[in-house]
């Protein structure tokens, strides 16, 4: 298959292009878009043979439910079998945005797209079979091709299952070309963490993976506590994940990746020492540093992710960093961590995740 990467103007999706997209989509077809988290890859939600393709596409584990991307809030109500007042409330405040909210799901929601196929059913419990990740986009391009298209969009993040999230599209084709039939460049997205998931389906409602929507802002439009999957906190097995995918060995460069924390000056001087004992095994080795401490790191390979004090810009360059390690075939990285304030929890996550958990404290 042939695939067509067209420009778009984010401010000013140009109507043509969108109306050829929207028609691939309407068609049972794949499009992968930029959103303000990460690109996605986009099909019919209600169109079960569409979300399949995105499975194949991807080569995603059939256990693992796509999110459904709407353009009104009037759209939540046919798609999920209650509203409760929280969605509501949350729905004012963060949507259009980065908030995914998981419901109860109504009967014209395909099981293929909630991850619900036979074999599904028996790896989860049946309430959350029943459940549709629900989220509204804050970006045009999106939001101009749900309309256009008429169709609500299910949509994983467009990037080969267990690779980085694609924050440029220039990703997107490395992972998929020749296997959709579009890709729309609206150029480098905002954020570059995937959306907060909670889970409005628990007594208490819970967040099922951190992002740029944080705990505190949950509670605070809520006026309630929000809990926080203690799944997705465990570094071994022990604990099962609620979102499926959260169980997944995601976002892992093909290198060895081991996360160092502690006081600036140890882990600079740890790096530089664990650096030295791969050098002289004869491996090629990469550096994950900041502004600050960048000219401090002797490595093959040293990039920065931005200053420390920019939460913002470590999200929006940490998978792309992930990527380019891969491009230049290093063999181990070594990462400063970044627990930063406001998402440190969110990034940390995805490099906890990249790294299999291997973190040395100094
Ligand atoms: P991605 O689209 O790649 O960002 O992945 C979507 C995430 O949402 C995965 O971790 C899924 O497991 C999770 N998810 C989607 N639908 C549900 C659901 N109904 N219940 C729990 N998690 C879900
Ligand atoms: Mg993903």
């Amino acid at each position: 298959m042939q695939t067509k990467l067209i420009k778009i103007d984010a401010d000013d999706p140009n109507k043509e292009d969108m109306r050829e997209a929207a028609e691939i989509i309407r068609s049972g077809g794949l499009v992968a878009f930029p959103t303000e988290t990460v690109y996605g890859l986009g099909a019919n939600a209600l169109d079960p043979e569409a979300s399949k393709r995105i499975y194949a596409a991807k080569g995603r584990p059939s256990d693992n439910p796509l999110i459904v991307h709407i353009c009104r809030f009037e759209e939540l109500l046919s798609i999920a079998k209650e509203v409760p007042p929280q969605a509501e409330k949350l729905a004012d405040a963060f949507w259009p945005g980065p908030l995914t909210m998981i419901l109860p799901k109504a009967d014209i929601v395909p099981r293929e797209t909630t991850g619900g196929l036979d074999s599904v059913a028996v790896r989860f419990p049946s309430d959350r079979i029943a459940q549709v990740a629900i989220r509204m986009p804050n970006h045009p391009v999106a939001l101009a091709l749900i309309d256009e298209s008429g169709c609500m969009i299910a949509a994983p993040s467009a990037n080969t299952s267990g690779k980085p999230s694609p924050t440029e599209a220039g990703h997107v084709a490395l992972d998929l070309d020749g296997k959709i039939p579009m890709i729309l460049d609206g150029g480098p997205v905002g954020i570059g963490i995937e959306s907060t998931i909670i889970d409005l389906t628990e007594k208490v409602p819970m967040i099922l993976r951190p992002g740029y929507i944080t705990k505190e802002m949950l509670e605070e439009v809520l006026g309630e506590e929000v809990r926080i999957d203690p799944g997705i906190i465990a570094s071994d097995s022990t604990k099962k994940p609620k979102a499926p995918g959260m169980k997944y060995k995601h976002y892992a460069p093909k290198a060895d990746l081991v996360l160092v924390e502690g006081e600036q000056e140890a882990v600079v001087a740890e790096i530089n020492a664990l650096v030295r004992e791969k050098q002289a095994a004869g491996l090629k080795v990469g550096v994950v540093a900041t502004d600050e401490t960048e000219s401090l790191y002797q490595a093959d390979y040293v990039v920065t992710i931005g200053a420390r004090s920019d939460e913002d810009a470590i999200a929006r360059h940490l998978y792309k960093i992930l990527r380019e390690f891969d491009d230049w075939n290093v063999d181990a990285i070594y990462s400063e961590s970044f627990s930063t304030p406001r998402i440190g929890q969110a990034i940390m996550n995805r490099l906890m995740k990249a790294a299999g958990h291997q973190v040395i404290h100094v």
